[in-house]
């Protein structure tokens, strides 16, 4: 199938040229080995004078021209956005930007990677100053730190609040006050770290490593799964987070925009899974009334997937085996 789909890409990028030297721009960077699809082609339209595209929602409405044109042109379109960049630039994108489309036919980018996600662009301050482009794991949902630099990605401007978007991060400049959003930064201790193993980007792009004797998929599956069923619980109370979760894809839809929210239910799920199954039955035991707890076990450790490999009971089955 992937075989197919580069063959496919390739024979549109030979076959292509008249049509592609019509839209291809004067100034093409090389794409940079872990730079993001849509943090490129933003770098792309700047270096090229086009200011206004500042963000990856601008991509349509001002490239709608060769969007359709590419539509007219293509029997399969896999994501338009490497067809887009591969026409701009002459450069051949799909098979260069491989670990992106893993993680998003996993759903595991923010944003960029998956529409039922908020979209967020977050940034490592120190990162920035070294050179001045997005990377893909600042989009990767369960990544908050820096592996390189031991430090909390950030997602708005510390002077103005402001969220950053992606031109934000390609000129280390806030995109409302005009400040440096490199100079203010929080940095983690390697103790911290691990504690919270899963918060640090260095499983996420092999599923062979496993972690509690799941893959780095399962694992990432699990906690969204948890991270539904503890906030259907608190959501009968305040209503703090609207959250979906599809048994048939095991997509999460998150609607709400505040990342906070998202982050601490982030690190509550790390501790719940850590120590298992002994974290979240304390928590159960300590959080619940009897009602919700029961709601709560019985979503969360019985409830059978009608698709896919989403079993609870699978899972707690093979931990205890190897525990
Ligand atoms: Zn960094
Ligand atoms: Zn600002």
């Amino acid at each position: 199938m992937a075989a197919e789909i580069f063959s496919v890409a390739f024979i549109f990028y030979k076959g292509g040229h008249r049509f592609m030297n019509k839209w291809r721009l004067s100034r093409r960077p090389s794409m940079i080995e872990d730079e993001s699809l849509e943090g490129f082609l933003v770098r792309v339209s700047q270096i090229n004078g086009y200011e206004d595209i500042d963000d990856h929602s601008k991509f349509q409405y001002h490239y709608s021209p060769v969007l359709n044109e590419i539509k007219n042109n293509k029997k399969y379109i896999l994501n338009i956005l490497y067809d887009l960049a591969e026409v701009l630039t002459g450069q051949e994108i799909i098979r260069r930007n491989h670990d992106r489309k893993y993680l998003s036919s996993r759903g595991l980018l923010f944003g960029h990677g998956c529409v039922w996600y908020p979209r967020l662009t977050r940034y490592c301050p120190l990162c920035l100053q070294e050179s001045k482009y997005h990377r893909i794991q600042w989009s990767m949902i369960p990544v908050l730190v820096c592996d390189k630099h031991l430090c909390f990605l950030r997602h708005k401007c510390h002077e103005c609040d402001h969220f950053t978007n992606l031109k934000a991060t390609i000129t280390g400049i806030c995109n409302r006050c005009e400040r440096d959003i490199t100079v203010q930064y929080d940095k983690v201790t390697r103790e911290f770290l691990f504690e919270h193993p899963f918060l640090v980007n260095i499983d996420y792009l092999s599923d062979k490593r496993v972690f509690l004797h799941l893959t780095g998929e399962n694992l990432f599956k699990l906690k969204k799964w948890l991270i539904f069923c503890i906030v259907n619980i608190n959501d009968m109370k305040k209503k703090s987070l609207w959250i979906q979760y599809s048994t048939k894809s095991t997509v999460i839809r998150i609607t709400d925009f505040d990342i906070e929210k998202i982050n601490d239910y982030l690190i509550l799920t790390d501790n719940l899974i850590s120590n298992w199954p002994e974290n979240i039955i304390k928590y159960a035991n300590n959080n619940m009334i009897l009602e919700e707890r029961q709601h709560f076990i019985n979503t969360f450790f019985k409830r059978k997937h009608s698709y896919g490999n989403m079993d609870i009971i699978n899972f707690l089955n093979r931990i205890k085996v190897n525990s």
